[in-house]
């Protein structure tokens, strides 16, 4: 049997990244993935933040991942649709927009407030009675199908083999994983690296080995091509959902069995595709269930109730409810490099908004991995929490 470098476990944008970046250096590469449309990257926005440091370690990264994003067209061959567009981030009627600005202000570069009437001149869809303003910036964006292609063809043409199969294991004898199981075969390697978002605490748990990845339930409207236009990357200007990944309850809230650990939070927002295509989201439930734990036809009532005060014309368009896990870790920062205790494991999840992070992180991880010590890499591993 065939012992590989490296599996790895996952093609989310992460896995598809990563196991990319280990062919490039000629390592050799299984990459396994289920095949499951279910998936973060699937339901994504594919938005990039790149502006949005608050640090030195997320300010160099996040402008390392602009950088990245330009590079990859011609490299990997593949077109994945990046631009630049405006971002709104609205304001509602009556809310504090000086306390939203504050929200910002530890940003390097914090979006600007403009009144309601400038921000419907930018985007002509909004509802200008419905709100105070917006803050805006320009932002950049892909699309996240388009990106996790054009990796594993390029990925595929460096010599990568790719496994459409669920791991349903790891293979572990005494401090050691050694390989990863499917239900046909067992696949040997020097390194596995679970990558498979969510879902890799499961592969974990089962091994014994429990991290500090958390999860979000995120439920979204995806539409059919609309027979209008869409312009800008719509949001909510407050950080519901991030303040309360950060306020991350006691862990043990994490343990207890088909358990709500916080509040659903819901956001109204909206990303128009080139196909025309629209993803309007977002419900994010904290909940240790891995199945939904909400009722479909509720959910997409209150994301279209919600979407339809700045945004009306979208509240009846033709869509599906979707369902998908998004994972967190409390300080923001990825979850990667080898799990302590184990030899021969290693992790690369832990993405809450990969499209800036993951291109920078998964080149410089594979180098480091490939003998090129990096301190930024070694401010994102796992070892952080031990
Ligand atoms: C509505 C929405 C909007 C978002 N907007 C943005 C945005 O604008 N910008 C941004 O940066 N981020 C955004 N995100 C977050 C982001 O897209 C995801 O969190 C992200 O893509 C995670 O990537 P991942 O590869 O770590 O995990 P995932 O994309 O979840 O991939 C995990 C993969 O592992 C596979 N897998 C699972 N279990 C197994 C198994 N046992 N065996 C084999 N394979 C397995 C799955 O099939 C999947 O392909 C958004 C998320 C949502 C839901």
């Amino acid at each position: 049997m065939q012992t590989y470098d490296n599996i790895v476990i996952g093609n989310g944008l992460a896995g598809a990244a990563l196991s990319y970046e280990l062919a490039k250096v000629k390592q050799s590469v299984l990459l396994i993935d289920e095949g499951s449309p279910d998936s973060g990257t699937r339901y994504s926005y594919g938005g990039i933040g790149y502006w949005a440091g608050t640090t030195e370690l997320t300010e160099t990264i996040f402008r390392a991942g602009i950088v990245r994003h330009r590079e990859l067209p011609d490299e990997l061959g593949a077109d994945t649709q990046l631009r630049e567009l405006d971002l709104l981030l609205t304001v509602a009627k009556g809310a504090d927009i000086a306390a939203v600005k504050a929200s910002y202000a530890a940003m390097r570069t914090p979006p600007q407030f403009i009144d309601a009437k400038t921000a419907g001149e930018i985007e002509p869809q909004l509802n200008t009675e419905a709100i105070e303003g917006a803050f805006t910036t320009r932002h950049a964006h892909v699309d996240p199908i388009l990106l996790v292609a054009g990796y594993n063809a390029a990925f595929r043409q460096l010599g990568g083999h790719h496994n459409l199969s669920a791991a349903t294991g790891l293979v572990r004898i005494g401090d050691t994983v050694t390989g990863v199981t499917t239900e046909a075969q067992a696949y040997a390697a020097k390194r596995v690296i679970v990558s498979a978002g969510a879902y890799s605490l499961q592969l974990l748990s089962a091994v014994g080995v429990q991290v500090p990845l958390y999860f979000t339930h995120a439920e979204i409207v995806e539409t059919a091509p609309l027979d209008f236009e869409v312009r800008s990357l719509i949001m909510p200007a407050n950080n519901a959902r991030t303040d309360s990944e950060s306020a991350s309850p006691d862990p043990s809230e994490w343990q207890k069995p088909n358990h709500q650990v916080m509040p659903p939070v819901l956001e109204a927002g909206v990303i128009q595709f080139r196909d025309k295509t629209a993803r309007i989201g977002q419900i994010s439930r904290f909940h240790t269930a891995f199945v939904p734990p909400a009722d479909a036809s509720e959910s997409e009532k209150a994301i279209r109730d919600a979407i339809a005060r700045p945004l009306p014309k979208l509240k009846n368009v033709p869509g599906i409810w979707r369902h998908c896990l998004v994972t967190f870790t409390q300080d923001n920062l990825p979850l990667l490099g080898p799990v302590p205790g184990i030899d021969g494991l290693h992790l690369f999840s832990g993405f809450t908004g990969p499209f800036a992070l993951v291109p920078p992180v998964a080149q410089r991880y594979a180098q480091q991995l490939n003998h090129s010590p990096d301190e930024l890499i070694e401010q994102m591993t796992v070892s952080r929490f031990s």
